[in-house]
């Protein structure tokens, strides 16, 4: 690679480092006549969207997987297979979108669940404890406590008549608060 600064054609790599998600090589070079510092970045030029899989492997995105994923956790729900599919298309968009061939598999699983969460609770909460491989029960308990509140906050001040249907109380009345 020729000097930015003089053109010179001989330079020497100071410095290799690997990037952080494992698929980008920059390198410190210097111009061996004027001594001239630069950064190179070296990566693998993917023909279609590649995805990293938590044990560092490398492969294509697979959006029939995603699709039998959601397909899984929304069985028996409320969810028809038209949802299903433009949920996978939404998420094929924004990954593809992020200007990057290369996504980790964690993102794939957060920007489905992000859409589950709004669509259905419990096929969020099926989703999750598939794709996040919660290392610890307590993270699982808190994400489903997480949730079970999004859910009581939403069918508290609201008038939509879908809430209801998750509505423990089946004449619509509430007390003030379930805290005492
Ligand atoms: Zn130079």
């Amino acid at each position: 690679m020729d000097c930015p600064d003089c053109g010179h054609d001989r330079t020497s790599v100071v410095d290799t480092r690997t990037g952080e998600d494992g698929a980008t090589v920059r390198r410190r070079r210097e111009c061996q006549r004027c001594s001239f510092r630069f950064t190179t970045y070296e990566r693998p030029e993917w023909e279609t969207l590649q995805v990293k899989k938590r044990d560092g492997r490398i492969e294509p995105f697979d959006r029939g997987k995603l699709r039998a994923g959601v397909e899984r956790a929304v069985e028996k729900r409320p969810v028809d297979a038209a949802t299903v599919e433009s949920l996978v298309e939404a998420v094929e968009r924004e990954l593809a979108g992020r200007g990057t061939r290369i996504v980790s598999s964690s993102l794939v699983g957060e920007l489905a669940s992000d859409r589950l969460r709004d669509l259905d609770s419990v096929a969020y909460i099926r989703f999750v404890s598939v794709y996040e491989a919660f290392s610890d029960p307590e993270e699982f308990l808190d994400e489903l406590d997480r949730v079970l509140d999004d859910r009581f906050e939403r069918s508290d001040g609201s008038d939509d008549p879908d809430a209801t249907t998750d509505d423990d109380s089946p004449d619509g009345t509430h007390t003030d608060d379930a805290d005492d």
